[in-house]
């Protein structure tokens, strides 16, 4: 199953991402009480962009997040670097295929507790997802010298989950925020209402340190997340934008809509970024402010005509 997340090929290249991105190789968050590694799982490609990153947390007693795909040599490496200590839970941020198969896989190894949200009906996502309990928004999960909080975040997809390492304000983000890139909005179960709300609640939690699913740890959580809400905005502002000015000549396609709307994305990732488009569409046809005919999109309300 495609990773869904967009990235553009330039960003996995370059020296520093060498350095960073060394898949199986544990890369430790500097600063924190209780340890945390994150190691980058062999699935480079242009829609995970460097991979999927899974996190070893603890010390005696450790959580592993996102295990990935169910990749055995990934596993493997996952259970060296764990060395038999216990593992309390098995944490999984969503059901996309880049991070939650790798339970399965992991759990025949190791007795643990699994975290997260079953895929939903007819999503066509991880079906061998199985947690071993549903905890609800705000539950802490207690890891023997540490604790997690588990944070409802729908917006990507409608189960997605963000951990808060407590104490140390390690959010680890799955595919909610992204570090190089901007997570795609996959509606209908996906929704950017959601995905903007999602992200508001988080300013209120005290963090420190943005942990994605893919790409570098984050020292900025609130900037990064001002700058997330900036850009959507800005793309929302932009969709209006387009409409306004084409409203003379007609509706446009959603296609039309969206070579317009995102002509700063090289081609092969349009039908991604088509995705998010049909996103805002959906609020912005709830909002009032586009209107969908039978030809296509116009703008909606009356203060920008
Ligand atoms: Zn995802």
């Amino acid at each position: 199953m495609m990773a869904k997340v967009l990235y553009s090929q330039g960003e996995t290249k370059g020296s520093r991402v060498q350095e960073d991105f060394i898949a199986g190789e544990p890369v430790p968050i500097a600063g924190t009480n209780i340890a945390v590694l994150r190691v980058l799982g062999n699935n480079a490609g242009p829609m995970t962009g460097p991979g999927t990153n899974s996190y070893i947390v603890g010390g005696d007693r450790v959580a592993v997040v996102d295990p990935g795909p169910a990749d055995p040599s990934h596993i493997k490496r996952l259970l060296e670097i764990i060395d038999g200590r216990p593992v309390e839970a098995v944490l999984v941020t969503h059901t996309h295929g880049d991070h939650s198969p790798g339970a399965a896989l992991l759990l025949r190894h190791i007795d643990a507790q699994v975290v997260g949200l079953p895929a939903p009906l007819g999503s066509g996502q991880d079906p061998s997802f199985k947690p071993t309990r549903q905890y609800h928004d705000g539950e802490s999960i207690h890891c023997g010298d540490f604790d997690i909080r588990l944070l409802h975040t729908p917006g990507h997809v409608s189960n997605h989950l963000c951990f808060l390492l407590q104490g140390d304000g390690v959010l680890f983000t799955g595919d909610h925020i992204l570090e190089g890139t901007t997570p795609v909005i996959l509606p209908p179960d996906g929704n950017m209402r959601d995905y903007l709300h999602s992200l508001q609640r988080l300013k209120s939690e005290p963090l420190r340190y943005l942990a994605p699913a893919h790409g570098r740890v984050m020292n900025h959580p609130f900037q990064e997340i001002e700058k997330l809400l900036r850009h959507r905005m800005r793309r929302e502002a932009k969709i209006k934008r387009v409409l306004t000015d084409s409203f003379a000549a007609g509706a446009l396609s959603t296609e039309a809509l969206n070579r317009r709307v995102y002509d700063d994305v090289p081609e092969h990732l349009l039908p991604w970024a088509m995705k998010t488009l049909q996103a805002h569409l959906i609020k912005l046809k709830e909002d009032g402010e586009a209107l969908e005919t039978g030809a296509g999109w116009i703008r909606g309300g009356s203060q920008d005509l």
